[in-house]
């Protein structure tokens, strides 16, 4: 088989670039996707049981600050007018996150002003002093005081990385942000926000709906690689340390694992996504993908929840874990792909980072212009 463009992967960076390609370039581009459906990690399809679409992999909010990504998506979607909070339960109580006013003054049971908010923690944080914090609980009680350390951050990092905080390293958190004021929206690049009208799969669709684009669902592309003739380049944004078949060592991610329940009621719990702060129960969160589309009006009696956990399981490779062993693999890595010359690495798994959407699509409209198109 030939082609002109090889792309491995029918996430957004895949997708994104295969879509350029055929509109602009007119050359034959080959998607090759192992996954049974295209979209990579914000693939969203419709229970049967309840009617409600959900995000398979984990709930997915658009969001981004540049007009030039909004603006590209804008082509093949419209989007909703959801605005993403988060709140988190500890001690059954439900709370804002990030930390606001509002979680300070209900927490402590106070009514602080916000010019009173930085003098108040600053007395907390005097209370346990770490200069050189060694790990993470240190660097963390450093930063906001023991209690709030303890109601909001211990017991769920624990969950997270399955770890102690005080035997993670400091350098997973940089700083722990307090909002002295009682914003309450979660994403701090949210001027473009929302879930799309019809879902994340149909932006996939209309992405790829093009003649001389050709998609190949569960094939992986290792098992049909010496089979096709790239005539271009090939685009690849599986795992790097794959793709050189681990010469040096695993990159290790973090996982995380979804339980399906259809609860009783329509509105479980009032919100799309529930955090669990303490260390029981075992489950980070409730997602509750009903709320993601207010406009729809689903008149189903039940509704859809899924219970997040977090795990290490290298088949689904979630989160980068941004540590020193890994970082010096990837460099190894990064050297090994520059010398591929008609091989262009992208994407979360490609390059190894944690990206939100708008990223990755920002990066593979700027990899088309600098790489592809010129
Ligand atoms: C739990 C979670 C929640 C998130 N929530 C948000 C959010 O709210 N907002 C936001 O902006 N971003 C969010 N993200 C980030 C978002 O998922 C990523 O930005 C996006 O999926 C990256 O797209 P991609 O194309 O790089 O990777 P992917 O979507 O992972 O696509 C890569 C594809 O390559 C395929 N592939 C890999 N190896 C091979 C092979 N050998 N052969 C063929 N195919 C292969 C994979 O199956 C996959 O489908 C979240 C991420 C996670 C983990």
């Amino acid at each position: 088989m030939e082609t002109d463009y090889l792309i491995v992967g029918a996430g957004f960076f895949g997708a994104v670039i295969a879509n350029k390609i055929a509109s602009e370039l007119k050359k034959k581009v080959l998607i090759v996707e192992k996954r049974d459906h295209i979209g990579g990690n914000c693939y969203s399809k419709i229970d049967e049981e309840t009617g409600i679409e959900h995000h398979v992999y984990g709930t997915h909010i658009f969001h981004t600050n540049s007009k030039n990504v909004f603006e590209y998506l804008s082509q093949f979607t419209e989007f909703n007018s959801y605005y993403h909070q988060v709140l988190t339960t500890h001690n059954d109580r439900v709370y804002q996150m990030p930390i606001n006013l509002e979680t300070i003054n209900s927490f402590y049971g106070v009514n602080l002003k916000p010019f009173e908010v930085d003098d108040f923690l600053a007395e907390e944080k005097a209370k346990e002093q770490y200069p050189k914090p060694k790990n993470l609980e240190e660097k963390a009680i450093s930063l906001i005081g023991r209690p709030l350390y303890e109601a909001f951050i211990k017991g769920y990092t624990q969950k997270q990385w399955q770890k102690d905080p005080s035997e993670l390293p400091a350098s997973i958190i940089n700083r722990l942000p307090v909002r002295n004021n009682y914003d309450e929206s979660y994403f701090n690049n949210g001027r473009y926000q929302g879930i799309p009208l019809d879902g994340y799969t149909a932006i996939f669709e209309r992405m790829l709906d093009h003649e001389l684009i050709t998609v190949k669902t569960s094939t992986d592309y290792f098992s049909i690689k010496d089979k096709i003739t790239v005539n271009e380049k090939t685009i690849y944004s599986g795992p790097i340390d794959l793709y050189f078949n681990y010469t040096h060592g695993h990159l290790d991610w973090r996982s995380v694992r979804f339980e399906r329940v259809v609860s009783p009621y329509k509105d479980f719990q009032g919100t799309s996504v529930m955090n669990f702060a303490d260390e029981s129960p075992a489950y980070t969160r409730i997602h509750e993908p009903r709320h993601l589309h207010p406009e729809r009006n689903y008149t189903e009696s039940q509704s859809l929840l899924f219970y997040e956990y977090s795990e290490t399981n290298p088949e689904e490779p979630y989160y980068p874990v941004n540590n020193q062993e890994n970082k010096v693999k990837l460099e190894r890595y990064q050297e090994l792909a520059k010398k591929e010359e008609k091989v262009l690495f992208g994407g979360r798994l490609g390059t190894y980072s944690y990206y939100d959407m708008d990223q990755v699509i920002g990066q593979a409209l700027s990899l088309f212009e600098t790489q592809i198109k010129s």
